[in-house]
């Protein structure tokens, strides 16, 4: 886990398809000074004010997070949320022409390469995080989302789908590399059936072989086929980790989620969020001299050197 908070080093511009309009959208990301966060700036409509990407500005959880403030939004942001959140990128300008973010390859990996090709500024302040101080669970049905303290972040999910899918469970301890390499180049997922019936009805117009893994029956249309058998699995827990990272600071704990999705996702982190005594928010003072995440467990006590 990082430290310090960081920035990119220079201007960059990304073009790519949406997945719901199928229209080039440009995207440009700017670095930002210490402490000001992540931003989205719609500026395709003069006058629009940023909005910060944060829980509380998630407007809509159907298919994809939605980001939005009064009028204007910003949807499916969750695969580049993860790849900040991975590469610990905190303070951020994202300007967008358009109403979502660029699908590009339907996993987090192309973002990941983007933002390392452009070079990762340290800034001189530290990183806030949350330390999980209190198990909190929420259930929906047979979903659940849950959490308890851990010296570590880590992921266990399970997903269950009849079929191809079938069940999938995958622990996920976070290193940034680990990231990387292990969930980062999952693809999203989709039924053949389901596409068919969101283009029937205007949406995931940009949807293909090129952007997703496309299930049908028995099997997969995609001929490359799949880049992890269990890369479904993998692709929620990319899912889950982007939408934690609306959290403002990284989360740090045990998470357990069952067949969780975009909207439980939220509504766990919104209740997190607004429960007093869950989450504690930790500074460190300075760089830790040996590993950063043993140096913060076990909870309740933080070693007064470096955190206050
Ligand atoms: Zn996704």
């Amino acid at each position: 886990m990082h430290y310090l908070q960081k920035t990119i080093k220079q201007k960059i511009q990304v073009s790519g398809k949406g997945l719901h309009s199928n229209k080039q959208i440009d995207m440009v990301l700017s670095p930002r000074p210490i402490n000001t966060g992540l931003w989205f700036l719609r500026t395709d409509r003069p006058g629009n004010k940023p909005v910060k990407a944060a829980s509380e500005n998630v407007t809509d959880t159907a298919l994809a997070t939605t980001i939005g403030l009064g009028d204007e939004s910003v949807s499916t942001v969750e695969h580049f949320m993860a790849a900040l959140g991975c590469l610990g990128i905190t303070n951020l300008q994202v300007e967008i022409a358009g109403q979502e973010a660029p699908v590009l390859d339907g996993s987090a990996q192309p973002w990941v390469e983007l933002l390392r090709n452009v070079g990762l500024r340290s800034l001189n302040a530290p990183r806030p995080f949350y330390v999980v101080r209190r198990p909190f669970e929420i259930v929906e049905g047979d979903k659940m989302v849950a959490m308890e303290p851990a010296s570590d972040l880590s992921i266990d999910f399970t997903i269950d789908f009849p079929g191809f899918i079938k069940n999938q469970r995958r622990v996920f301890s976070f290193s940034e590399n680990a990231f990387v390499s292990e969930i980062a180049p999952a693809r999203t997922f989709c039924l053949q059936s389901e596409v068919e019936k969101m283009q029937a009805a205007g949406k995931a117009l940009g949807g293909g072989l090129d952007n997703a893994v496309v299930v049908s029956g028995n099997g997969i249309l995609n001929k490359e086929g799949l880049r992890f058998p269990d890369e479904c699995v993998r692709h929620k827990i990319l899912d889950f980790f982007g939408d934690m990272t609306l959290a403002g600071a990284p989360l740090l704990g045990r998470f357990t989620v069952v067949k969780s999705g975009h909207s439980l996702n939220h509504k766990f982190l919104a209740s997190v969020l607004g429960t007093p005594g869950l989450l504690e928010l930790v500074t460190p003072s300075r760089a830790p001299s040996e590993p950063y995440l043993s140096r913060v467990a076990p909870a309740p006590a933080l070693n007064p050197a470096w955190a206050h």
